[in-house]
């Protein structure tokens, strides 16, 4: 039996008829950029993660880097983030000529460890990024609670957790700013690039607003230098018919979780993904640990199972990065969690006989 990462096309034949719609609503209208449908949707996730603002950007990694901008971050500035993360969060502090600082992660949750973040606050310190990795909420009171007596800002890079609750909050309404991505493989995916910023704060929304259109205050004003990032209305129609089933995405998400959970209680050297009590998980991956990652991954293959890693190397031992000057062994939670993770398939439409069969193939590889 095939089981892959995602099932996109899956997806597609539940909503058909509703996209397709959708799709051709914006072809008939004549309007294929930051139109009606962008500000609709736009509205619809506010609404949806309990902010005041919502903008629609090309990218989640646009929406980091706006972000930053917006909040002033350039040369000599330094942006905290966890050392095992995505190499967007580091890359784009580096196209600011900004300098990317490593914290450690809390072994359980893949989040940074709020206990080591105090320490590398400076006073160049402009921001933290808090990346809820693989769809479960960083620790945000405990961050917050450093940060906001040091006068730091914070965004979260929420690309892999829209939907996900902090307490009785949604990700994206728990900082200063929040980043989305809408890449199709992401809980809420458009059919081509996509991603937005959402805050409560309307100065910074307004300069988000200005510094995605090249700092156009309108009529070729153009009050601070920015780029294009725009997002389209085809992607804002889709996103609009998705955002109404994310919920159901993420509740199906998070039932294939447990599934397996229950399926590898018994196996020893395997460690199941660890869910806060305060946070509700919505698993855009389903990231297991074991010593033997890397047979297991093979042990998979052969049995027609794709399971992936995200991420085989820390950002401080990333070569793009090497002129940071990080050696190994200095965020020894991150490395291991790069020797260890392995993430399998969790997705929505994920039927229960491939849960099952991914589970067997499993508990076998172990059982040998
Ligand atoms: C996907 C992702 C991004 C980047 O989003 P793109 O839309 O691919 O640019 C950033 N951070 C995290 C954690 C992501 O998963």
């Amino acid at each position: 039996m095939q089981v892959r990462p995602a099932d996109l096309v899956a997806q597609y034949n539940g909503i058909e008829a509703e996209i397709d719609d959708a799709i051709a609503g914006v072809l008939r209208s004549g309007s294929y950029v930051l139109g009606q449908r962008v500000k609709d949707f736009e509205e619809g996730l506010a609404r949806y993660c309990g902010v005041k603002y919502a903008i629609g950007v090309n990218s989640g990694t646009d929406a980091i880097l706006l972000s930053l901008m917006a909040l002033g971050v350039g040369p000599g500035d330094e942006v905290i983030m966890p050392a095992f993360t995505i190499m967007v969060d580091a890359a784009v502090v580096c196209l600011l000529k900004a300098k990317p600082v490593f914290v450690d992660i809390d072994p359980r949750t893949f989040n940074v460890a709020p206990e080591q973040l105090e320490d590398k606050i400076t006073d160049r310190t402009k921001a933290v990024i808090a990346v809820h990795l693989f769809g479960q909420p960083s620790d945000m009171d405990r961050i917050l609670a450093i940060t906001q007596k040091r006068g730091v800002a914070v965004l979260e890079d929420a690309c892999q957790a829209i939907g996900a609750g902090y307490k009785d909050r949604k990700v994206g309404s728990l900082a200063d700013l929040g980043c989305f991505s809408f890449y199709p493989t992401k809980n809420l995916g458009g059919y081509g690039d996509g991603g937005a910023i959402t805050t409560n704060d309307g100065v910074l929304a307004e300069r988000v607003r200005l510094l995605r259109a090249h700092g156009d205050a309108g009529q070729y004003d153009h009050v601070v230098v920015g780029i294009n990032s725009r997002l389209d209305e085809i992607q804002a129609a889709v996103l609009s018919v998705k955002l109404k089933r994310v919920d159901l995405w993420n509740q199906a998400r998070h039932r294939n979780g447990r599934r397996y959970t229950l399926a590898f209680r018994d196996i020893e050297n395997l460690v199941t993904p660890y869910e806060d009590v305060n946070c509700r998980h919505v698993y855009h991956q389903y990231t297991i640990r074991t010593s033997q990652r890397d047979e297991l991954r093979r042990y998979l293959r052969r049995r027609e199972v794709t399971a992936a890693v995200y991420y085989p190397i820390p950002l401080h031992l990333q070569k793009a990065l090497s002129h940071l000057g990080h050696a190994t062994g200095e965020f020894p939670a991150s490395e291991r969690a790069a020797r260890e993770v392995l993430s399998i398939p969790v997705y929505a439409e994920l039927e229960p006989e491939k849960i099952e069969y991914v589970s067997e193939c499993i508990a076998e590889f172990f059982s040998a």
